[in-house]
């Protein structure tokens, strides 16, 4: 099935920022930022690769003074994916990150307020040809919609926000904006972002702020961002956790390819949930595989199974898998059996074969054994533990009986 046909993505047009296109047609790009000091070159930079090696598209850095734009102007041109200066109270930190040759501009309407600062920085953009995002964030909204909006935080304030934003820019003919509206209610940011899409083609930067810590970060983001994504809303995202930004980026990238969205580039780790057959702790070895595969760019959907009774049956569908039964582990490509391995290599062995599938393709990695062997042996441990476990192992058939007796 095609399950990118089944989003329609809302048009918007289309900017660029650096080598990355963001709206338009182009593919909804991921985007992370630095925890480092800008100043420290060596250190942001290497948090950079690290970031682009887990899937940002673009990172942002923050420009807080001289010296973090001194650094912008060492990173910018040894960076592997564009920058996009943050830029907090001072307009004038914002034309040191032009000067400092950054890719794109994050301004805060609730930060700088003065036109004439707003405009001045807008100017200088528009002769560099660097957008801004228009970053309105709920925590931060411009006091005087504050109090507009009754001394609390809504969609409409936020949405007006970037409007008056939005029409600052227009005054000196500048308009190569993104724009979002970020809040750590997911509720809020939902409604300000779809009110936002109704009025505006400008591209959409999607996120949850400060949404925290993972699990729960990871779970408001994703609430928030898959739900505008799905409805066709959004052209870039961020999850923003408090935890180290190769998590953010590696997670943006994996809701996308999840949604159909984006190609896949990294391995697709799926396993069993175990049950009263598994013959291993599938837990440990599909944590296990995730650390042996890391952030190889390896685009397959690999299957760790807890028994080989169903395990190749239920995952015939994965590129490659492995099955534990009898101590051994049975690996099947595309459903069929290919070998066997001591219980203890069934982790290298699935990297191993991982990487001969990507580079030689499904046959030729079929074709290099004796498939008929592994299917005997697949097929003698299979029936050895349906007899030792019988065709009940998860009792099922007592618990339907305890149900039938309720009638
Ligand atoms: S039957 Fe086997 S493969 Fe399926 S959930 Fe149970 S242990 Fe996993």
């Amino acid at each position: 099935m095609d399950v990118t046909a089944s989003i329609e993505r809302r048009p918007t047009r289309a900017i660029t920022v650096g080598s990355v296109t963001v709206g338009g047609e182009a593919p909804i790009s991921v985007q992370s930022m630095t925890t480092t000091k800008t100043a420290d070159v060596d250190g942001t930079l290497a948090q950079i690769y690290a970031l682009a090696g887990a899937g940002a598209d673009i990172v942002r850095c923050t420009c807080n003074d001289l010296a973090a734009a001194a650094g912008l102007a060492k990173i910018v041109p040894r960076s592997p994916v564009p920058i996009v200066a943050d830029i907090h109270h001072q307009y004038k930190m914002a034309l040191a990150a032009l000067d400092a040759g950054v890719h794109c501009l994050r301004l805060n309407p609730g930060n700088i307020k003065k036109p004439d600062h707003i405009k001045a920085v807008a100017e200088a953009c528009g002769e560099k040809g660097v957008p801004i995002r228009i970053g309105v964030n709920g925590g931060s909204l411009h006091p005087d919609l504050y109090e507009k909006y009754g001394g609390t935080v809504t969609a409409e304030a936020m949405v007006e926000s970037a409007q008056n934003e939005l029409a600052y820019f227009d005054e000196v003919g500048f308009d190569d904006v993104k724009i979002s509206v970020k809040a750590s209610s997911v509720p809020l940011m939902i409604e300000a972002y779809r009110q936002l899409s109704a009025v505006t083609d400008h591209p959409l930067h999607l996120g949850v702020t400060e949404a925290g810590p993972p699990p729960a970060g990871l779970i408001k983001s994703t609430a928030g961002i898959a739900t505008l994504l799905a409805e066709g809303i959004g052209d870039t995202i961020r999850y923003s956790l408090t935890a180290d930004p190769v998590e953010e980026a590696r997670a943006g990238r994996q809701l996308l390819e999840a949604m159909g969205l984006r190609e896949r580039k990294n391995i697709d780790l799926i396993a069993c949930p175990s049950c009263g057959r598994a013959e291993i702790d599938v837990m440990d070895v599909a944590n296990r595989a995730m650390e042996a595969f890391g952030d190889r760019e390896i685009p397959l959907q690999v299957a760790v199974m807890g028994c080989v009774v169903n395990g190749p049956g239920e995952a015939r569908d994965a590129d490659l898998g492995i099955a534990a039964g009898n101590k051994r582990g049975h690996l099947f490509v595309r459903g069929r059996n290919v070998a066997v391995v001591p219980e203890d290599e069934m982790v290298e062995t699935l990297v191993e074969w991982a990487e001969y599938i990507h580079e030689h393709g499904v046959e030729a990695a079929i074709a290099r054994v004796d498939t008929t062997k592994a299917a005997a042996e697949a097929e003698r441990d299979r029936a050895r533990l349906l007899a030792e476990q019988g065709d009940d192992a998860n009792h099922t058939n007592e618990r339907i009986e305890l149900i039938r007796r309720r009638g």
